[in-house]
């Protein structure tokens, strides 16, 4: 019997899960899906500066772990942009660290519950986690 895997660990998932090119009608384009723990592994990676070993350590998976869901992130990103794909985020085995709440109108976010935007004043207002597919 295998190990069962241990869920990669995200601190910020992505505002938005759902990315698709403009003019386009989804039931016409192919959607590429890519995990939690891959938006992760670009967040920290690309979009902070961080070094792989650095990343891994955030995410408690090996380096060598870190870089091939790096690489396949990397591949899907690049198979959406040169073939105008849409792009879908999905939960996959990922375990979020501390979730965080989300204003639906401005994407106002806190750490903490709240019942009214102090942003925009909306009470649209919902966990980041409930907004992912598993
Ligand atoms: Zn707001």
């Amino acid at each position: 019997m295998t190990r069962p895997r241990k869920p990669r660990r995200v601190e910020f998932p992505p505002l938005a899960t759902f990315l698709k090119p403009r003019g386009v009608p989804l039931s016409s384009l192919d959607i590429v899906v890519m995990t939690m723990a891959e938006c992760e592994a670009l967040r920290l990676v690309d979009y902070e500066g961080m070094h792989h070993d650095e990343a891994a350590c955030k995410m408690e998976v090996s380096r060598p772990t870190l870089t091939r869901i790096l690489d396949s992130a990397h591949r899907k990103v690049a198979d959406a942009i040169v073939n105008g794909k849409a792009l879908r985020i999905v939960w996959g085995d990922a375990q979020i660290l501390e979730d965080r709440y989300v204003c639906q109108t401005c994407y106002y976010t806190d750490k903490k519950l709240f019942d009214r935007c102090p942003d925009c004043g909306s009470q649209s207002v919902q966990a980041i986690s409930s907004l992912i597919e598993a």
